[in-house]
């Protein structure tokens, strides 16, 4: 892939030199949208922000995670000291032994050719703005390393012209920068040699929480911590969760007309489902679809209600190890005392890649207990002919959104394509998709992410480039004459999606609705009273 890079380059060194915004964004340079979405007043304004706000946002204009300046020299200085501690700590084999090989080889091995930088999606919505360029932020964690922590750093780095200074400035825009990228290893897919920018900006993440306590509020103590506490980063404990479900059973007998009573705690059943549980809130026909599904099909199956086993969500994945760490070890013990054959992760890519990939690392004994994709088994289940499935009852335009986390990092690719031209007539692919595929600009957590100015960023630039994708998958029908369905079989994409559609208007402009597999499923099966899909809750 051929770089296009603009001729007035961003350097590294400016990230430490005070201004109002190091690279603005600039509306007008945005990815042109098609119509109608290409007018003016398509998109809000931008929120303004109080102009007294003591949060640093002279990244870019924007504030993810909010950081306030130190505000005395002795501040600054503590600040800088545990950031150069944490940049030692990344370095070491005994503090970072999950990630130092994948670290050292990115660090070391970039040409800096660039030929990653097209692959981004934030990058190239926004008008290829420097300052989100793959590589931009990977070469300022390597020069801070070099220079601060390599023996004779500050002598070599200013021999070979590549000093930077760790100020103030530095570190509030850094924390910034490393929020401005969804993780989704595009880029890394692309480099011929494997460096993974994705990896550099979540070592950036790590460091500020788990050495300076540094972490958006939405994805730290609004999750990890909550989930710890409760059991759910919703906030639902065993009972509230237990109480949720009781009453979609019954939602389910109204709809279907099927009475089902969801199995909690049942030991040694074949499947331990665990949803994100946030589905069960948020996107409760979700969860309905899993059950009337598995019922039919005679899976043995349960639900824990332990407070480990009923919500799959574990952000450590987006920002810290240790927390990480507390959560998958908790969720596979609730599937350990369960005595169940496996777990069967819902509809949500991260925890699928927490579950299935990353937590391989500390799963070991009996708690290395057998985690597959529910895409997997909804595929087998389809491919069965356990149910009774007639595909013109979803005879309208159905396109594909590809979650990261599953389809590039996991390689599941096949089985939901498989479930969709089973069942779904009109469905068409996406330009491109699979491993090729565009983050929904949701990913690494903005998708529950909107403090201060954020959420304008997050849908303007970072779910841009998947809006003009949908758009295009429906280029022959435009229009709101036609319903047409997103399936996005994750439940942090549909949260992206819910959001994106909203900022825009999609749903009044083009008809168009998101939601996950098991409803299309559940929608095509024949014994059901009524369809499935509720178009009016778009
Ligand atoms: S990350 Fe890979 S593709 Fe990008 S500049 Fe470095 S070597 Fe080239
Ligand atoms: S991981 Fe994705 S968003 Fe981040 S720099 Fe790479 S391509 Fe861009």
């Amino acid at each position: 892939m051929t770089a296009t890079l603009k001729p007035e380059l961003l350097r590294p060194e400016d990230i430490s030199r005070p201004s109002a915004a190091l690279s603005p964004l600039q509306r007008a340079e945005l990815l042109p949208l098609p119509a109608p979405y290409d007018r003016d007043d398509a998109q809000p304004a931008y929120k303004k922000l109080d102009a007294l706000t003591q949060i640093d946002t002279s990244l870019d204009g924007f504030a993810a995670v909010g950081v306030q300046r130190p505000s005395t020299p002795d501040e600054e200085h503590e600040f800088t000291r545990r950031f150069i501690a944490g940049l030692r700590k990344l370095l070491s084999k005994a503090d970072n032994w999950g990630f130092l090989e994948q670290l050292t080889l990115s660090l070391e091995h970039c040409t800096r050719c660039q030929s990653c930088v097209e692959a981004c999606p934030v990058y190239t919505a926004s008008g290829r703005n420097d300052l989100y360029r793959p590589t931009y932020r990977s070469e300022i964690l390597r020069r801070l390393i070099n220079r601060y922590v390599r023996p004779g750093g500050k002598w070599i780095s200013s021999l070979k012209g590549e000093d930077i200074e760790l100020n103030a400035t530095t570190m509030c825009r850094l924390v910034e920068l490393s929020y401005r990228c969804t993780l989704c290893r595009r880029c890394a897919q692309a480099c011929p040699i494997g460096v993974d920018n994705a990896l550099m900006t979540r070592e950036i993440r790590k460091l500020f929480s788990m050495e300076l306590g540094i972490a958006p509020k939405e994805i730290h103590d609004k999750g990890s911590m909550l989930q710890l506490r409760t059991g759910s980063s919703t906030g639902m404990n065993p009972s509230a969760v237990k109480d949720n479900v009781e009453f979609l059973d019954d939602e389910i007998y109204d709809l279907t007309g099927k009475k089902i009573q969801t199995p909690w705690d049942k030991q040694g059943a074949d499947v331990l489902l665990i949803h994100n549980a946030g589905e069960i809130l948020a996107w409760p026909e979700n969860v309905m679809a899993f059950a009337v599904i598995l019922e039919a099909a005679g899976i043995s199956w349960t639900l824990s209600s332990d407070l480990g086993g009923y919500d799959n969500v574990n952000y450590g994945l987006w920002y810290d190890d240790a927390q990480f760490a507390r959560v998958a070890l908790r969720q596979a013990e609730a599937a350990r005392k369960l005595g169940v054959k496996k777990i069967v992760l819902g509809e949500c890519g991260h925890g699928h890649k927490a579950s299935m990939v990353i937590a391989d690392r500390i799963l070991t004994g009996d708690l290395n207990i057998p985690r597959e994709s529910s895409l997997v088994l909804l595929r087998d289940i389809v491919q069965s002919g356990r149910l009774k499935l007639d595909p013109s009852r979803n005879n309208f335009p159905v396109t594909l959104h590809d979650p990261c986390n599953m389809v590039r990092m996991m390689g599941i690719v096949q089985p939901q394509r498989d479930i969709l031209k089973a069942i779904c007539p009109q469905f068409r692919e996406m330009t491109p998709h699979g491993v090729e595929n565009y983050c929904c600009g949701g990913g690494s957590g903005f998708a529950i992410m909107s403090p201060h100015n954020f959420q304008d960023w997050r849908l303007s630039v970072g779910g841009r480039m998947k809006l003009k994708q949908v758009l295009d998958a429906f280029a022959d029908q435009p229009g709101p004459e036609v319903k047409k369905y997103v399936c996005a079989p994750c439940s942090n994409c549909k949260g992206q999606f819910r959001d994106l559609f909203g900022y825009y208007g999609v749903w009044e402009k083009s008809s168009i609705l998101y939601g996950g597999i098991v409803e299309l499923i559940a929608n095509a099966m024949t014994d059901l009273k009524q369809p499935f899909i509720q178009w009016e809750f778009h």
